[in-house]
Order: structure tokens, then sequence, then C-alpha cells
């Protein structure tokens, strides 16, 4: 087969070439990933092969060598692992499948990424790390139980593109033949591989292992020396375990540079028995807010990997919980699908639920600042429990921290504490949806509320009108949404009055509006604007239109309530107009505008932007005469 010519997708160039230069500090996690892809390999193979013991072709003795070979210039990590076909070279190698790259990509470009290369950890820069000390790859690699003539040869300089051609080879697996560059032939000494090695890659559960060269009764004879401990630290006892170790081991399952938030480490013993070593990291990943982030921890069965993210471990809502559950019941060859309708694995679930909510709720009452940050990474991910988990989510809801306009700026507080500040002739607890802090403290809705001093959440995230929808009420208090439906702030004598003066004005615009808005009513909410759109109870919020907007999902057209407030100065003057002339063009001009008016503070668009700019224009041009 004649070689090929491919490129890299774009977002592979950009992400070698920032990687380079912004890595260069911790150069020696190359090594790190290259062997954490070997043993991704051969815990493939291992799982194929519960099924398909062929696939072995004989060799079960899983591990992953290192050659340096000072002569040639290069360093080789070979594994014999599943192996890759011509196909999975070309995907695998030429692409980045993770989404959030456009924005990991960002971050990289960024100052803030350049004087803190920790930010990196967070993607797992992976097999394109070989570039950063090496001006060649050549991948060999032939997939287990294939012909031993169909190997591949994948190549390149990291010049945009690469080559993959048909060769042979002898044993299955792969090796990654690094030509390095010249500053970088330090990783050609034994020393420095042993350390790297001990450093990064300690808790691989295969031998890493180097030919050495030792001298015996003054003789030199090689050996092969394993560098690796590959010691299951979740099976020890606690008590052996040093914090150092613990950290290690974190930064080895998760790629990540930082240390963790919290570990927890227990063995449960009981119907099932299963060992739990967990952490919450301390940033949210780039992407845990997409389809394709990795979630849950890696599922042994008695040491042997199954599993290298196991999402049925933990609900969905706590899936930034890292680490290894290693079960000593579970059956060797269970698949996804058991997996998914597995007592045992529910059970481990519901275990390790209860335990991770116990110590966020530590946290909170102990370590409120370590909180506020751990909420400020996680909370958005934590409260989807209130929408999908009904018996969790009064739990989940006491976490919540929120601003409010009773709350300094960047300062929270709870649910629990809102209701304690309740007044007393006060039914339910006030909250606006939008996009941050800023732009609702200005927010008309909330006019009234502050003139009566009632305070009102503030809350931010695009979920939480259905966040709070979901929790119906906390306490027995219900929520209402100031955007949304009426609000009761008036005694039966002021509306009365003000609907008599205002009645006829309302269902004036009301014809005006017709097919815009679904009814012109007075508003109780507004204290100096105008006006306000407003929408029914039940309908859901700007911020969750926009979001659905966002994915291309389809969003209901309703109609909206415009809510006009009586005691502005330009409602009166239409009034005033309008008794004098119930057909004056001018009002019916001024309700038109008024009705753009809200749309624009919603961050809308004008109905018709042309006709809205010919009305602004002549009103001003009035004035002005
Ligand atoms: P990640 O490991 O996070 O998926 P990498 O860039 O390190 O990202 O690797 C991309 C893909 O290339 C892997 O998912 C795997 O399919 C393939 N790959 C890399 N190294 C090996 C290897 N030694 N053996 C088999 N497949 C490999």
């Amino acid at each position: 087969m004649a070689q090929e010519t491919m490129q890299f997708k774009t977002e592979v160039n950009k992400l070698m070439e920032l990687m380079i230069h912004s890595l260069y500090s911790h150069k020696e996690i190359f090594l790190r990933e290259l062997i954490s892809n070997g043993s991704d390999a051969i815990d493939k193979l291992r799982f194929e092969a519960i099924k398909n013991d062929k696939l072995t072709e004989g060799d079960a003795n899983y591990k992953i060598k290192i050659t340096p070979d000072k002569e040639a210039g290069t360093l080789t990590i070979s594994d014999n692992g599943i192996g890759l076909t011509k196909e999975e070279s070309i995907e695998a190698l030429g692409t980045i499948a993770h989404s959030g790259t456009k924005e990991f990509i960002k971050l990289l470009e960024s100052k803030e990424a350049k004087d803190n290369p920790d930010l990196i950890g967070q993607f797992g820069v992976g097999f394109y790390a070989a570039f950063m000390v090496a001006d060649k790859v050549t991948v060999i690699s032939r997939k287990a139980g294939e012909d031993k003539s169909i190997g591949i040869k994948w190549e390149s300089t990291a010049d945009g593109s690469f080559t993959v051609e048909q060769c042979d080879k002898d044993t299955k697996g792969t090796d990654i033949i690094l030509h390095l560059k010249e500053d970088e032939k330090d990783y050609l000494n034994e020393w420095e591989l042993k350390e790297v090695v001990k450093k990064y890659s300690d808790y691989i559960s295969y031998p890493v292992v180097m030919d050495t060269t030792k001298t015996v009764e003054e003789k030199e004879i090689v050996e092969e020396e394993t560098l690796n401990s590959m010691k299951a630290i979740w099976l020890k006892d606690k008590a052996d375990i040093t914090e150092e170790e613990y950290k290690d081991f974190y930064k080895h399952i998760t790629h990540d540079f930082g240390d963790p938030l919290k570990t927890l480490h227990y063995k449960a013993e009981g119907t099932t028995e299963f060992s739990v070593l967990v952490y919450l990291p301390k940033k949210a990943p780039m992407n845990i807010l997409y389809q394709d982030y990795k979630s849950g921890p890696a599922l042994y069965v008695r040491r042997v990997q199954i599993m290298e993210n196991c999402e049925d471990l933990v609900p969905v809502w706590l899936r930034f919980v890292k680490g290894v559950v290693d079960s000593s019941d579970l059956p060797l060859n269970v698949s996804r699908e058991i997996l998914q309708n597995n007592k045992m694995v529910e059970i481990i679930r519901k275990n390790i639920t209860k335990k991770v909510l116990e110590a966020i709720k530590t946290m909170k009452e102990t370590e409120y600042d370590e909180y506020v940050g751990f909420f400020g990474e996680f909370g958005r991910v934590l409260k989807e429990g209130i929408h999908f988990d009904m018996a969790k989510k009064n739990e989940i809801a006491d976490l919540l921290l929120m601003e409010s306009t009773a709350t300094e700026n960047g300062k929270f507080t709870t649910f629990a504490d809102y209701v304690s500040r309740m007044k007393t002739e006060q039914n339910e607890i006030y909250y606006i949806t939008g996009k941050n802090r800023a732009e609702l403290e200005n927010s008309p809705y909330l006019e009234a509320l502050k003139e009566k001093e009632l305070e009102v959440l503030f809350l931010t995230d695009e979920i939480d009108d259905i966040i709070i929808s979901s929790l119906m009420n906390y306490n027995e208090k219900s929520f209402k949404s100031i955007l949304k439906g009426d609000i009761d702030l008036q005694t039966e004598e002021e509306k009365k009055e003000t609907n008599e003066n205002f009645g006829k004005l309302t269902d004036k615009l009301k014809e005006v509006l017709k097919g815009n808005v679904s009814e012109v009513r007075l508003s109780a909410r507004l204290k100096n604007s105008p006006c306000v759109l407003v929408s029914g109870d039940g309908d859901m919020d700007a911020n969750m239109e926009a979001m659905l907007k966002a994915m291309g999902q389809p969003i209901p057209e309703r109609q909206k309530i415009l809510e006009l407030n009586a005691g502005h100065e330009l409602v009166e003057a239409m009034n005033a107009e309008f008794e004098k002339n119930a057909d004056s063009p001018r009002v019916a001009e001024m309700g038109e505008l008024l009705f753009n008016q809200a749309l624009i503070l919603e961050g809308n668009m004008p109905t018709d932007p042309a006709r809205f700019t010919q009305l602004l224009t002549k009103v001003m041009t009035d004035n002005i005469k």
C-alpha cells in the first residue's frame, strides 16, 4: 500500500503549536501521557480478551517498555495492548475528539494560561504532547488479532500533515518512536527517565520497564527493570498512605496539575464489599457542561480495570467526582448494559452519593471560604440534582449559594437565611433570573419590591428557572419569579382606584398591540419605569428561552403581558391625552414605542426595527422643535 499524506484538523495544528509554547516548563509530562495511553490500550485489550482470548496472541505479559537509543537519538514507548487500525490511527491521531477544544485553545492563548500552566492540566493534552520534545514522531501499531502484515506506520513532523502506510508488525500493540529534538536529549538518560516515571506514572497498574545496565562482578549486564510500584493505593489502609501519595494519585488519574480539594477514602463492608477512593477537584474541567464529558470514577473489579469512567457510579449531578471504585463482587466480564441495571452498582452509587453529600455539607459548615470556591466551580452542576433527584432535592437546596438584594456584591445567602429574614406578611420567596447581578440590580421588575424592602434572590444560571420549578417550595414557602405572573403588592383599594382611572387606556393599547401581547394591564412591580413585559406564571423565562434557542430547540411562541406603571408621568400623560381624544394617533404610537422599548429591555429586537426608529425619530423631532 502506498503512503498517504493527510492534513491535521485545524484545531490540532493550533493546539500543538500552543502546547509547545506554553507548556515548556512541564515538558516531561509527555512521558506520562504516552505511558497512560499505553496503559489504556492494555486495559482495552484485557477487557476484550475476557470475551475472546485469541486477542492476547499468546502474550498476556502486559507491559509498557521505554527504550532510549542514544545513537539514533530516539526514545520509544511500546505497549502490547489493543493497537490501532489504519482508520483508527487517522481518526485518533489526526483530530481532537474533546468538545470544548475551542475554549481550551482560547484559554491557552490567554495571558492567564501563560502565567499559570496548571490550567492546562484540566484538559489532558494527550498524544500531541510528544511534539514538545520530538520534531518527528513515528507510530508503528498493529491491532490485536489482525494479520502480521496489517500493521500501520503513522508519521508526522508537526508541519500540519502526517503520513500513513501499511507495514509489517510481528507483535500486537503500539510503538511510539520519538525523534528527540537536539536540546531534549536528556530524555535518553536512564536516571532522568526513571525519575519522570516515578514522579508521574508510579500507579500505572502495569509494569513500566526499561533495559538498564548493571555492573555485577565487574561485568556489565543488561536487565529489564520495572520502574513503577504499581501499587493499588485504594486497597491500602488509610494509615499507610501519606497526604502526598493521595495527591499524586489524584494527579495521576485526572491529569490535573493541581491538588484535589477533598479526598474520600473508605471501604464498605456489608451485603456487597467495595473500596472507594474519590476526590473533589478544585477546578471544574473545561468540558464539564458538554455532552461528551467523561463522567464517573474508574471501575475496577478485584484490581482489574473494567472501565476508565463508569458513569453509573455517580449521579449526573456529582459528575465532577473522580477516583476509583474497586468491587469485590461484580463479575469481571460486566458490560455497560449490565452495569446500568445492576443492583450492586446501585448500592455503590447510593453510598458514594451519601458520602460525597456529607463531605460537601461539612465543608459548607466548617470551611465556608473553601466551600464558596467549590460552589463557584461546581454549583451549576450540583443544582441539577434538584431537577433529577426527587429524594435528594431538599438536601441539595440547602447547599445552594445565591446573591440577593440583601447581600453585598460577591457575597452569598441561602434559602434558609432568606426565609429567616422574610417579613411577617410575606408568603413567597421572590427571585429574579438573568445574566448577572449588575444587570439584575437595575431591572425595572425590582423597583416596587425594593421600595417595599422585600428581598429578591438573584439567580444567574440559565437553568435556575427549571431548578426552582423542580424544587417547588422551600420549607413550605413557594417561589415567585418577579418576571412572571401577577405580583400582589397593592391593596384592593389601590388596585380598584388605578383600574378605574386607567382601565380604558389599557383596553385601547391592547387593541393597538393586538397580535403582539396577550394583555395590557397595570403594574404593581414598577416604580420608575413606565412599562415592562411579563410572562405567565407557568411560562419560560427569557434566560431559559435563550438557552434553548442556542441549543437549536423550538421555543413555543407565547405572547407576553405588557404592564404599565400608572404612577409614571408618561403613562399619566398618555391617559390624559386619551381621555381628550380616544382616537389620538399619538397614544397609539406611544403604545407601540413602549412595547418595543420593553422588548429591548428583555434583550430582544423591536418587532419592526425600521418602523421603531421612524417613530422614535418623530418623537425626538417633535420634542426638539
Ligand atoms: P485521549 O487519550 O485523551 O483520548 P490522546 O490524544 O492521548 O487522547 O489519544 C487519542 C487516541 O489515540 C486515544 O483515545 C486512543 O484511541 C489512541 N491512542 C493513543 N495512544 C494509543 C496507544 N498506545 N494504543 C492504542 N491507541 C492509542
